[in-house]
């Protein structure tokens, strides 16, 4: 199927466009729609693939579907505060990832009055916070620098209702299971609507499957 058959929101029609996305790859015509439709997924992905892209687009495209509800409600706190709330929180192994990543949420965030940020471990933390004062609503971000700001007060998990997990095998390798632990267990579990959680690995070992089984929704979809 074809972008144009996958009821993405106008706005994100439009930013494939601006970044010439024209057909979709294998990884985004299985994502997008389970994503649309709400599951849960783990999907083995390569970088390269558009994976990316597979779960930005469906994300930000439901969003878009509640952007009048979700401004008024940024409006009656008094506009973003200091303290970051983001809706979105997508956590990968490494500092190159998270950028890349975070270049394609600028791409799909334009004109979706969503803005993203991007925080990473070794390098100046000031920066960074400057930005994530400025308003937040998707943050990328590598485990260890995620878990700092929180701990500093800086980010609050407690509105986030997509969880993204990249590279999940790569990260549990490098020995970041107690805090994808902590991340997976933040978020907005009140909501009536509730919190969706994607994971993308290029293996599937033993310890992926485990933390798959325990966090993801009992009906997650596996995408190959
Ligand atoms: P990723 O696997 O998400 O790192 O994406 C790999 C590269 O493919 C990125 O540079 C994207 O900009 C690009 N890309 C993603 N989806 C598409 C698409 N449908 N058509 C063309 N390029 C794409």
């Amino acid at each position: 199927n074809r972008f144009e058959e996958m009821e993405l929101h106008p706005v994100i029609m439009e930013n494939l466009q601006l970044s010439h996305y024209t057909v979709p790859t294998p990884i985004q015509r299985a994502c997008i729609p389970t994503i649309l439709k709400g599951y849960d997924l783990i999907a083995c992905a390569q970088t390269g693939s558009g994976k990316t892209a597979a779960f930005l687009a469906p994300i930000i495209s439901k969003l878009m579907g509640k952007i009048k509800t979700l401004t008024a409600a940024r409006a009656a706190r008094g506009g973003y505060g200091r303290k970051a709330e983001p809706l979105v929180l997508i956590v990968a192994p490494t500092r190159e990832l998270a950028t890349q990543i975070f270049l394609e949420c600028r791409k799909f965030c334009y004109r979706s009055f969503m803005r993203p940020c991007l925080v990473y471990g070794g390098a100046d933390m000031r920066p960074q916070r400057s930005e994530l004062e400025k308003g937040c609503d998707l943050v990328v971000g590598t485990p260890g620098r995620l878990q700092d700001f929180i701990d500093r007060g800086n980010i609050s998990l407690g509105r986030v209702r997509y969880t993204i997990i990249d590279e999940a095998d790569e990260m549990l390798d490098m020995g970041f299971e107690p805090q994808i632990r902590k991340l997976l267990h933040s978020g907005d579990h009140n909501e009536d609507e509730d919190l969706q959680i994607m994971m993308f690995s290029a293996t599937f070992p033993a310890s992926v499957r485990k933390l798959a089984k325990e966090f993801l929704a009992d009906d997650y979809v596996r995408i190959n």
